[in-house]
């Protein structure tokens, strides 16, 4: 399919090969789809190895030291094969190269790099690459335009499930993040936009949609009129044929009993939240600017559960902000204990430049934030696990996802409640709704046996 605002312009990928490399959240994932759309409209194809490209794309993260680091060591192996091949192009897009300093900092040391591109520049991709074919010196946009990407369909890797955004950006500089910095201000995507998507996307046998936003909650607060994430979902909830909508990120300051009440009644929304706490300790959440106290996220995590039965809470936690204590530490493991969550993704703290967080003194050691994550994960492990086990001979619905990648007479799936399943079964239930009576639960999975096909 071609993308109307190239219309004028010649399929100068035709007969072409791109790999792309993606780094980072869903958000950047959703970004990578829109990247092969755009080049698969140009004539380009997907490969997956770098020496078959001519054209090398990475997606970049910034949202902590290591994916940064990793961009950088795959630039070192990327450059051999620049001088085997002078006409490969390689461009460098995402949220690290969309920080001036890291931008320039890639074109001072990888001369071989041909375009570096921000978060907003998806739309002029065509330009940049027709104009780094004709052999211009390095190109640089990071541009802060957030105009045209209405306009930019996504190329899904599954025939089954997508992601769908429905706000860009973050306005909530929590003092550790650089995500606002490098995504932008909020801006809400029109409702009749999302659905009309979701309506397309579900007239071509989509069953699951994810809702994607730094922070979902504040759907809607920068457009006209009354539109709230809470009204949005229930209009999502009646497209018939859309079976699951999922929805990342929810916000604890701005988590509404509205929404609560549509995940509980909107019978396509699924039992899941996922709302990152941070740490158990007021201390630290004030200084990370988050906006409530423990006692809040804790009311919140009442009313959901006695509001949605079997939801599961899924968190994130960063260990290690500047000037955490061993209590403040234990107030976290505390609240893991106190909450059980049914999975937390827990980060060392990274410091990110230009947050008011890496000015902070009292910085922990490496040492001492590792020996913290390890302490929690081995808490949150047997919480997990401890969760597991009460699914044990439930019969639950799986969405397959696939072969499983150890065992290809097992099928791969995911309950409602976003837990990994893994039963005996064919192929061809790959994209198919069945249901699973669970017969061994472990910390990361759950096992179980067919019972029967929804579709
Ligand atoms: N918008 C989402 C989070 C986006 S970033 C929210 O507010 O919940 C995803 C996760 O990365 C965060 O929840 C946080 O736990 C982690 N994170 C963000 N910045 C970090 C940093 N500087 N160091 C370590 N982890 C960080
Ligand atoms: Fe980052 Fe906070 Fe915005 Fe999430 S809400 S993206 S953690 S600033």
């Amino acid at each position: 399919m071609k993308h109307e605002q190239y219309d004028n312009s010649y399929n100068f990928g035709e007969g072409k090969k791109y790999l792309l490399v993606t780094f980072g959240c869903q958000m950047n994932e959703h970004d990578s789809e829109v990247i092969c759309s755009i080049l698969e409209s140009l004539g380009y194809t997907a490969v997956f190895t770098a020496e078959e490209a001519d054209l090398i794309i990475i997606n970049t993260c910034a949202v902590r030291q290591k994916p940064e680091d990793k961009v950088s060591s795959l630039l070192g192996k990327f450059s051999p094969l620049k001088e085997e091949n002078k006409d490969l192009i390689i461009a460098v897009g995402g949220c690290m190269t969309q920080q001036e300093e890291a931008a320039h900092y890639i074109k001072d040391r990888f001369h071989h790099v041909d375009i570096i591109f921000g978060t907003h520049a998806l739309p002029r991709l065509p330009m940049h690459l027709e104009a780094a074919m004709s052999g211009r010196t390095t190109i640089l946009d990071l541009e802060e335009d957030y105009a045209d990407r209405e306009n930019l369909t996504a190329a899904p890797t599954s025939s089954f499930k997508a992601w769908l955004p429905v706000i860009y950006g973050c306005n909530n500089f929590c003092s550790y993040c650089v995500v606002p910095y490098v995504r932008g201000h909020e801006r809400s995507r029109i409702s009749a936009n999302i659905i009309e998507e979701a309506k397309t996307l579900t007239s071509k046998g989509y069953l699951e949609l994810t809702l994607l936003g730094q922070n979902v909650n504040s759907y809607g607060h920068d457009l006209a009129g009354d539109h709230t994430f809470a009204n949005l979902l229930t209009d999502l909830n009646n497209i018939e044929g859309l079976k699951r909508i999922r929805f990342m990120t929810s916000h604890p300051k701005d988590l509404s009993e509205e929404l609560i009440k549509a995940v509980q009644q909107g019978e396509n929304i699924c039992e899941h939240f996922h709302l990152p706490v941070q740490s158990g300790s007021n201390r630290i959440l004030k200084k990370m600017n988050r906006g409530y106290s423990r006692e809040h996220y804790l009311e919140l995590i009442e009313m959901i559960r006695c509001s949605i039965p079997g939801v599961s809470i899924t968190t994130d936690i960063i260990v290690g902000f500047p000037g955490e204590n061993e209590d403040d530490f234990l107030e976290t493991v505390n609240l893991l204990k106190t909450v059980k969550f049914d999975n937390a993704f827990s980060f060392i703290y990274s410091p990110r430049k230009n947050t008011t967080a890496a000015a902070m003194k009292e910085q922990l050691s490496h040492s001492d934030k590792e020996e913290r994550l390890q302490r929690l994960n081995q808490v949150q492990h047997a919480i997990s696990n401890e969760l597991n086990l009460q699914l044990e001979n439930r019969t639950l619905e799986v969405l397959v996802e696939g072969p499983s990648k150890n065992k290809s007479a097992m099928q791969t799936g995911r309950t409602r409640t976003n837990k990994l399943v893994h039963f005996p079964g064919s192929p061809e239930l790959t994209g198919k709704l069945v249901t699973v009576k669970i017969t061994e639960a472990k910390t990361w999975n759950l096992t179980g046996e067919m019972k029967g096909d929804s579709n």
